[in-house]
């Protein structure tokens, strides 16, 4: 009798015992997907009792698997003959059990890393499969709400808390960058700046309340009508800017008349109030002699300040 290949009963019921208090789940196939282990952390959260699933086809008795991404997955390592391991991070879970941590955040379904090793037969045929389930919810869950964390925090750094349009810090930055890629890439852009006409008077005949719901809504205008590749920004109280990359002068000011339009043609309700309102403009665009983008921006409240003087709800282009 060959001892090395002799595995005594009470040895073999210390593994068994190992596989069952393990905090993983543990799950062994033939090379047809059936089951031949299937430890107590599977039956635990899967619902499925070891004896109920031990001698049947894994697909057949978890019909709600990845099919195709498992076995792709077990044919590479098979082919490769070495482990292989897949992180929640590309696919969240392979089986769908229930969270019951308490660390959850609402998430209903445990993270899952796992681990396929092809396990070798007496006779040294890689005959089997273990597939390891590890659950990585606490991890996983710490890491997303981290990232969701920080991009609130990129979003609040850049953002505007009344509009939500670029706060003047951010904004002014793009307007650096644009003005820096214009000292060395040939091309045409330019700088709407606008701001709400008689806003004090706004204020106090309907109220600070009713001004806010007038930024928010020019505000809203705004976004509208501007491209995505625009750069809205809210400079000031009811003061907003615009950098247009790509743009000339003429189709800044088109873009100008379309807003300044839009809004004096909207009769706005704040609680009943109706309120009426009209902007002034300024368009300015981007010239090899300027001497910054704060030479830029002196330039276009220039032409702001025009359009004010001259009677408001207008634009006016400076060169
Ligand atoms: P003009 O046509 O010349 O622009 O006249 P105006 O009354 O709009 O004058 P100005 O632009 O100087 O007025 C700005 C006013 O906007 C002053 C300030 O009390 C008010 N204001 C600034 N920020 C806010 C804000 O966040 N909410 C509200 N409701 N009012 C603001
Ligand atoms: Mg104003
Ligand atoms: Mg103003």
């Amino acid at each position: 009798m060959n001892s090395e290949i002799t595995l005594n009963i009470s040895e073999f019921h210390w593994v068994t015992q190992i596989l069952d208090t393990m905090d993983a789940g543990l799950v062994v196939l033939d090379r047809d997907y059936v089951v031949s282990v299937w430890n107590s952390f599977m039956q635990s959260y899967s619902g499925v009792l070891s004896q109920d699933i031990i001698g049947k086809n894994l697909f057949d008795a978890v019909p709600d698997l990845p099919q195709e991404w498992l076995k792709n997955r077990v044919k590479t390592a098979l082919t490769l003959e070495t482990r292989t391991f897949s992180s929640w991070e590309n696919r969240p879970y392979l089986f769908r059990f229930h969270n019951f941590s308490p660390v959850s955040h609402g998430s209903s379904y445990m993270y899952q890393d796992v681990v396929i090793t092809p396990l070798r037969d007496l006779s040294g045929e890689i005959g089997h499969i273990a597939l390891q389930i590890n659950d990585v919810s606490e991890i996983a869950l710490n890491k997303i709400h981290l990232r969701e964390t920080n991009q609130h925090l990129s979003d609040i750094s850049r953002k505007d808390g009344l509009t939500g349009l670029l706060n003047r810090a951010f904004w002014e930055q793009k307007l650096r960058d644009e003005y820096n890629l214009r000292q060395f890439i040939e091309g045409k852009s330019s700088l709407v700046i606008f701001d709400i006409d008689h806003f004090k008077k706004i204020n106090d005949t309907y109220g600070h309340n009713a001004g806010d719901e007038v930024i928010k809504y020019t505000a809203d205008v705004l976004r509208k009508t501007a491209r995505v590749s625009d750069f809205c920004g809210r400079y000031g109280g009811e003061e907003f800017t615009v950098l247009l990359p790509n743009t000339t002068a003429d189709q800044a000011k088109y873009f100008a008349e379309r807003l300044r339009k839009r809004i004096a043609a909207e009769i706005l309700n704040v609680d009943g109030k109706l309120i009426r309102f009209t902007v002034s403009l300024g368009v300015c665009e981007y010239r090899s002699n300027m001497l910054s983008h704060i030479d830029w921006l002196k330039k276009v409240d220039r032409a702001l300040y025009h359009s004010k003087e001259n009677g408001r709800n207008q634009t006016t282009i400076i060169d």
